[in-house]
């Protein structure tokens, strides 16, 4: 394994995020590193695969800088670059809660668990237990018994505390996320809205699949992750799959985007089942004039009526 995928983030004041950036850029492209750096004026964001040579040049230089110093890097040991180029972009906010007021975690988070303790909070029946990802994260995998919200993004997860609030209001809150930097903002969130007792997994999944004592354990299936990898394995002692086809529900780990532009839903299927369903998640979606599916694969008019008949033989089973 010569080369390296970071994951890390830091919340910290950066005055002017758009020149960072452009100086930043520069840097990364100079040592030869490949990936997506976030910076706002609330701090940075990134993922990033390079040579073992060109991660560490990349983490020394951010050490000396006074407003870096101390970031947590998950680090995983890959073959190749888990990207094909280099985006350092400016943003208002690292992550959104679509918050009016918006939370500094400087001044308001949870309290940190390292993976041990994280575990054993898993095992206790007074916490719960939040999974602070997206729907099709945690349908790949997941903390053992887990509550999923139920959105598609982040943006949405504080309406959806605010409508089953009752479930989690008398216990212990603890939450979990990929690498840490979501439940950052979202336990300070929870704090402010009156959770008393709320905790979070220092340094994420990602930190709790490393860790040499815990060894991902309790954890099932894969972990989604936002590179070329698509998915990585965290459980080093008892894996199970838990991912589940879109359209038979047999055991699958294999995610697509849904092949209507407008929709972009991410679900897993196997390569058969994408085909008989035209790339689509749906119905109506498999009938959008835009199809990527339909354009990439040039089929014609009368396939795709063929495959079409697929989801009314699936509608049907549901409805009988
Ligand atoms: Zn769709």
């Amino acid at each position: 394994m010569t080369y390296r995928v970071l994951l890390f983030y830091k919340y910290t004041t950066i005055e002017d995020p758009e020149s960072f950036a452009k100086e930043h850029l520069a840097f990364g492209k100079e040592i030869g590193i490949k990936g997506r750096i976030l910076v706002a004026n609330e701090g940075i964001n990134g993922t990033l695969s390079g040579t073992v040579e060109a991660t560490d040049r990349y983490m020394e230089k951010m050490e000396a800088d006074p407003r870096f110093k101390g970031i947590f890097y998950k680090i995983d040991e890959v073959e190749e670059h888990a990207f094909k180029k280099l985006f350092v972009r400016p943003r208002k906010e690292l992550v959104s809660l679509n918050l009016e007021d918006d939370i500094d975690p400087l001044e308001m988070t949870g309290k940190y668990l390292d993976p041990k303790a994280f575990k054993e909070a898993l095992l206790d029946e007074d916490t719960v237990v939040i999974d602070a990802r997206n729907d099709y994260e945690y349908d790949l995998g997941h903390f053992r018994g887990a509550v999923r919200p139920d959105i598609r993004s982040f943006r949405e997860l504080p309406q959806w505390i605010i409508d089953n609030k009752e479930k989690f209001m008398d216990k212990k809150v603890v939450t979990y996320c990929t690498g840490g930097i979501r439940c950052e903002k979202f336990s300070g969130w929870l704090l402010r809205e009156g959770f008393e007792d709320v905790a979070q997994l220092h340094g994420g999944i990602f930190a709790y699949g490393n860790d040499p004592e815990v060894q991902g354990e309790l954890w099932d299936g894969k972990m989604y992750v936002f590179d070329e990898r698509i998915s990585v394995e965290i459980n080093h002692v008892d894996k199970k799959v838990i991912g589940r086809d879109w359209f038979d529900g047999t055991p699958c780990e294999r995610y697509v985007n849904c092949a209507n532009p407008e929709c972009n839903r991410q679900f897993l299927t196997s390569e058969e089942n994408q085909a008989a369903h035209l790339g689509a998640c749906s119905y109506d979606c498999a009938i959008h004039e835009h199809n990527r599916y339909v354009e990439q694969h040039g089929i014609t008019e009368a396939e795709k009526a063929e495959r079409l008949k697929n989801f009314a033989t699936k509608n049907e089973t549901v409805t009988a």
